[in-house]
């Protein structure tokens, strides 16, 4: 009969038995229920994805959910219930997004059992924008230098404003036009205004005579209101869950800034301040923070 091995020489031998033991029965801990049986049909809808447009996420569970949620381009993304079966969400990919895949990463929390995670991969495609060429005041070019500060501080002023999401989603049903008319667009272009590039340009401008009424395109909270110097009489909204307009160019604005807005309600008229060639409405919209086109959310919401 072999000698007994020491008590030395025996212990970790028992150890490794035990971590071998506690291991496998972890891997075949039973996962609940609703986790197993838990499905979800993910699908988008865009013009495109490309830099610049909404996006449309729609998710299907097979279970009853009580939220979801998603994360991309370093942002909340929340969705809300379209109707008895699914539920959608809005991502905005930045004007200035690297083409290439980027995964939205949702939790999704059935009404019955945990948080059930899910990557749903975006393609961000190449768009190439035309480049426009402008002629305004000079001063619009190249700003007198006592006017610096006021720019710097309006610009830190609505970045404050974009870079934030209140919590209630005001927008609700189709969003309208806030003109008549088709818009001229040149969301996107790079524009050289007097022969010098400026940043893109970031919205939509829709031909509009001075005085036209501008009406809201959908619920929003004015929170600013005034006289900007490179965006003329400005009024922004903000429509809840991180999505503002900010009409621009003003002529005459008609809210205060608290005012709760309804969608076709007028805000204020079209004109010619601040750094245009003409009279014309700006529309900028800015979702999370990306700077999307107008024009793709009104196609995507217009139902
Ligand atoms: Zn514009």
């Amino acid at each position: 009969m072999p000698p007994r091995p020491s008590h030395a020489a025996f212990r970790p031998a028992v150890w490794s038995a035990l971590i071998r033991t506690v291991a496998f029965a972890l891997l075949w801990l039973p996962t609940p229920a609703a986790a197993q049986s838990f499905r979800a049909e993910i699908t988008h809808q865009a013009r495109g994805v490309f830099p610049g447009e909404a996006v449309l996420v729609r998710v299907v569970p097979s279970v009853p959910v009580s939220d979801i949620r998603g994360a991309v381009f370093g942002v909340i993304v929340r969705f809300y219930q379209a109707d008895d079966t699914s539920w959608e969400g809005l991502v905005g990919v930045d004007l200035l997004v690297e083409p290439g895949s980027y995964d939205l990463a949702l939790q999704i929390t059935p009404v019955a059992g945990t948080p059930v995670e899910r990557d749903y991969p975006l393609v961000v495609e190449d768009k190439a924008y035309p480049t426009r060429q402008l002629t305004v005041a000079p001063r619009y070019v190249e700003p007198p230098p006592d006017v610096s500060a006021r720019i710097a501080r309006e610009s830190q002023e609505q970045q404050a404003i974009f870079a934030d999401a209140s919590d209630a989603r005001l927008w609700r049903g189709p969003w309208g036009t806030p003109v008549p008319g088709r818009a001229t667009s040149a969301f996107g272009s790079r524009s050289v205004f007097n022969g010098q590039p400026r940043s893109p340009h970031s919205g939509a401008d829709f031909r509009a005579a001075e005085g036209t009424p501008v009406v809201a395109p959908n619920v929003g909270r004015v929170v600013l209101t005034g006289d900007t110097y490179f965006s003329g009489g400005s009024v922004i909204l903000d429509h809840g869950w991180g999505l503002y307009s900010y009409f621009a160019h003003l002529s005459k604005i008609l809210v205060d800034k608290g005012d709760l807005v309804e969608p076709g309600q007028t805000v204020g008229q079209a004109g010619a301040t601040g750094r245009v060639t003409g009279p014309h409405l700006h529309w900028t919209l800015r979702l999370n923070g990306a700077r999307v086109d107008p024009l793709s959310l009104i196609e995507l919401l217009a139902r």
